[in-house]
């Protein structure tokens, strides 16, 4: 693998930088694979990844239907946090925001990690009070979180409104120091070529479009548009496709897909230090490094595959940045998308086993998957390659929904970005 450092930009550079080698090999699929990961955005790159690094597991394909990266991975708002309330949840995103630490060294790949906080305000006293819960939960649990006066949260972010007279008035602020952003196509890219360099196949345009199961019911082999693909283990990892491609195996998923919006304005100068997300009105916001603003929006109200959603949710995400941030009113909107989230009853995901012997699946990240790449495909490595869910994921298994052990983050915080 082609080493990044200072040296290698310098002597390129005086090269005319033609000397750069492709960052992943174009394999054609083996017959077969220890480990087959469907769905290649970041999670399952990080699982292939992690399966070869500390498990030693590199006879594995990552079979991708499209382009890697081009999913959710691809189309989010990269807010990164781990004040979420639940002990369980505040385990599994903090497990990832310390990974997400060290990722840029580790995978020897700039993925641009910036802990520029991620203030969220409180409009309302039920919001008052069920951040300062957050507040309090988070601090027995290790996970930084402080609560801020509006005066407080306007120093921290200085475009911010703060007049007594708005629609939605600021009544605080709950803000993780340690939260910020990532660079997501660098993520997914950073993980494909250190997982290609171990020997994982990252197999694109391949889609899957049947699981075959043996006479005693495990999963053997693979039905795709490049031919049939035998596997001893399957991870599903395919976010807002869950539903689909688990019902080829017949396992059905309690889990819903919704459209989810963002859309990026013409570039300023940097004037935006920080993540601010609004729960109540539903906006968040950041400046990406290009100097695009980067504002994310709501899901839409009904279920739909379409990766586009309705225009009046992103007008009202405007209007409510335009409330919070007056300075923004004339701001220019260049590009608008969508992808589709999984989403669970409880808000949380779904990492374990299934009914299926051999079949494994990690979705239900729903709106806020991205900050958890690093730490998902971690504990996801584990749980195949041990056949045992690691401690972590443990909690986030598929039987919950029967049991009735729900991590009700939909409950605490209603939203998850
Ligand atoms: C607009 C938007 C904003 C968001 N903002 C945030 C945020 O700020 N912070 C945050 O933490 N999260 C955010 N999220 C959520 C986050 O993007 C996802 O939870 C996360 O990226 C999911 O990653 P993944 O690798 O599981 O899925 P994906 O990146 O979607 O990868 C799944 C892959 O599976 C492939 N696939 C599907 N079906 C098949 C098949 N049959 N065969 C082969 N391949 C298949 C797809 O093509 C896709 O590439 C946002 C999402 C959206 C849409």
């Amino acid at each position: 693998m082609q080493k990044f450092s200072g040296l290698a930009l310098l002597r390129q550079g005086l090269g005319g930088h033609l000397g750069w080698q492709p960052q992943w090999r174009n394999p054609e699929p083996k017959p077969a694979y220890d480990v087959v990961i469907v769905g290649a955005g970041g999670h399952g790159l990080a699982t292939a990844y992690y399966l070869a690094k500390e498990h030693g597991i590199r006879n594995v394909a990552v079979l991708e239907k499209g382009w890697l990266g081009g999913g959710n991975t691809g189309r989010n708002t990269t807010i990164i946090r781990s004040n979420y309330l639940f002990d369980e949840s505040a385990a599994l995103y903090d497990h990832a925001v310390k990974l997400w630490e060290g990722l840029t060294q580790e995978l020897n790949y700039n993925i641009m990690f910036s802990q520029r906080g991620v203030m969220m305000l409180a409009h309302t006293v039920h919001d008052v009070q069920v951040f300062k819960r957050h507040v309090h939960a988070n601090r027995l649990n290790g996970v930084d979180n402080e609560w801020l006066t509006p005066e407080q949260a306007k120093e921290f972010c200085p475009p911010l409104n703060i007049a007594a007279n708005m629609r939605y008035p600021i009544l605080g602020a709950a803000l993780q120091r340690r939260g910020g952003t990532a660079r997501h196509d660098a993520v997914a890219w950073g993980y494909a070529r250190a997982a290609d360099a171990m020997g994982v196949d990252i197999i694109q345009n391949c889609e899957v479009k049947a699981i075959r199961r043996n006479a005693q019911g495990a999963v053997e082999a693979l039905e795709t548009s490049r031919g049939t693909i035998r596997a001893k283990k399957v991870g599903v990892v395919v976010a807002g496709s869950t539903s689909v491609v688990m019902g080829m195996a017949g396992v059905r998923m309690p889990l819903e897909s919704y459209p989810l919006q963002a859309l990026v304005s013409e570039p300023v100068k940097p004037v935006f230090p920080c993540v601010v997300m609004s729960n109540t009105i539903h906006a968040y916001i950041s400046q990406s490094d290009k100097g695009e603003l980067v504002i994310g929006a709501g899901t839409d109200a009904y279920t739909s595959y379409t990766q586009r959603g309705g225009l009046h949710i992103t007008t009202h995400t405007l209007d409510a940045i335009c409330e919070l941030f007056p300075m923004f009113r004339r701001m220019r909107m260049l590009r608008n998308w969508g992808g589709i989230v999984d989403v669970t009853p409880d808000r949380s995901p779904i990492i374990g086993k299934t009914p299926v012997p051999g079949l494994y699946v990690n979705c239900g990240w729903g709106t806020g998957g991205f900050k958890a790449t690093p730490g998902s495909g971690h504990v996801f490595a584990h749980t195949i390659a041990k056949d045992e869910p690691h401690p972590i994921a443990a909690p986030f298994n598929l039987d919950r929904f029967k049991a009735g052990y729900l991590i009700d983050e939909a409950a605490a915080a209603a939203v998850a970005h």
